[in-house]
């Protein structure tokens, strides 16, 4: 499932405001377009409809590939200077969740393992390895 949110934001040059999407979470095997629009630099990218400005707005993002099983998130350097931005994580980086709801628990416990990065373009970087490595190596097995 992927998620967004529709928010008002202020060009940071002329203040013209404008409505954008705000992707909060990619599912990037139900909806293959949304992979391409991360590479495009078209998610979570804020383009000024009257000056035309540019802006990376700088919020989480999680990246599912449900069939190769893996996630990628997305933080802001800055969380890192947040009081309670550990109390979402056990000792080992994984998400402190008890138990994923059924629904989630089928697509696997990955979910609870996510890659964590604080820059965007390292998150581009994990999804290609990823994908190679998935790539190579079910080929090699399939020999
Ligand atoms: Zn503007």
């Amino acid at each position: 499932m992927s998620l967004f949110f529709e928010e008002e934001i202020s060009c940071p040059k002329c203040k013209h405001k404008q409505k954008m999407k705000i992707w909060q979470s990619l599912n990037v095997t139900d909806n293959t377009t949304l992979r391409e629009r991360l590479f495009n630099a078209e998610i979570n990218v804020f383009k000024c409809e009257s000056c035309g400005s540019g802006a990376f707005l700088a919020v989480p993002l999680l990246y599912n590939d449900v069939e190769r099983k893996f996630c990628v998130q997305f933080y802001p350097y800055d969380s890192l200077k947040q009081k309670t931005f550990c109390d979402r994580f056990t000792i080992e980086g994984k998400f402190k969740i008890e138990k994923l709801p059924e629904k989630i628990a089928k697509s696997g416990n990955y979910l609870l393992e996510p890659h964590i990065v604080f820059d965007l373009d390292e998150m581009l970087r994990y999804i290609q390895f990823r994908e190679k490595l998935y790539n190579e190596l079910t080929k090699r097995n399939g020999k």
